[in-house]
């Protein structure tokens, strides 16, 4: 079979890439007006597959280009025939493709390849592979110096535990763990109607901001996870049981924290502090 041909049978999805493809436009547009890209932005999108977004990505930033001009961007890619079909449809100029594993993936050279101007920190959008979300988002975590936000999409139970405010049920570990360095904010949902193959679950787009620098931040980050992860292991316990190796009975009088509350009423200002406690 011709190269040419090879690209004109159909994608065959595959299963171990978490690959379901946007093909609503109503919803492919939505994400593009909710990311608002612009050309002189660095632009890195996470499993572009068959650029349902990635076609209109660049169409929304053409739109701000000066007459003549056109938008380019970055995308990182596991799958060998999805690059191979990238590089057949754009320009090497348009569209950098990436062949790698995003959870392995330097994104800081990227950030270092658009130098240091206003726009030098990177954009980091997708629609996620489900499968590998929360490593990806944890391993994005370790560039955070570098990027400027993050709009994905993924699972709506997982956007749902992402956002999740103290006292609310779904609050855990990964609240907790992205809460402390981003503004996390649920956009909308997506039906599984908007894909092909077709979802067993629902879909929702969410947005990371990272907090300000002067924001509350342990003096031991591998000692704060370790904590949020005791403090969640046993969630149905009361704090004064479930972290009694970490904070004994005075100081949680100390610390202003009801020790018969449970982990998830805990702010993230609460752990740090629980965290920083013995430093
Ligand atoms: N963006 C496309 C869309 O919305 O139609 C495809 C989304 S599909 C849910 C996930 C994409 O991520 C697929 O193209 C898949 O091959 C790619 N992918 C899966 N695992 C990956 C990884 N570890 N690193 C980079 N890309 C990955």
């Amino acid at each position: 079979m011709s190269e040419r041909d090879k690209h004109a049978a159909p994608h065959r999805a595959r299963k171990r890439f978490g690959q379901n493809f946007l093909v609503d436009r109503h919803y492919i547009q939505r994400i593009v007006d909710a990311i608002d890209p612009r050309p002189d932005q660095r632009i890195v999108e996470i499993g572009p597959g068959q650029a349902a977004l990635t076609r209109e990505l660049l169409t929304a930033m053409d739109a701000h280009c000066a007459s003549g001009e056109s938008a380019s961007l970055d995308v990182v890619e596991i799958d060998r025939d999805l690059v191979a079909r990238l590089a057949a449809e754009f320009s090497p100029e348009r569209l950098r493709v990436h062949e790698a594993d995003a959870l392995e993936f330097d994104f800081s050279t990227l950030a270092s390849a658009a130098g240091d101007g206003p726009n030098a920190k990177l954009r980091v959008v997708g629609n996620l592979p489900y499968n590998i979300s929360t490593p990806i988002l944890f391993r994005l975590c370790d560039f955070e110096q570098q990027i400027s936000d993050m709009t994905f999409m993924l699972q709506k139970e997982v956007v749902d535990r992402m956002a999740a405010r103290e006292g609310d049920g779904e609050r855990g570990r990964l609240s907790v763990m992205l809460q402390y360095r981003y503004r996390v904010e649920k956009c909308f949902d997506v039906p599984p109607g908007a894909f092909r193959p077709i979802p067993a679950v629902d879909s929702s787009i969410v947005r990371l901001t990272p907090l300000a620098s002067a924001r509350l931040r342990p003096r031991d980050e591998t000692r704060f996870a370790q904590l949020v992860t005791a403090a969640f292991t046993q969630r149905r316990k009361m704090v004064r049981k479930s972290l009694a190796a970490w904070v004994s009975g005075e100081a949680w009088h100390q610390l202003g924290i009801d020790p018969e509350a449970r982990a998830e009423t805990l702010s993230c200002d609460d752990f740090v502090a629980i965290a920083d406690l013995r430093l």
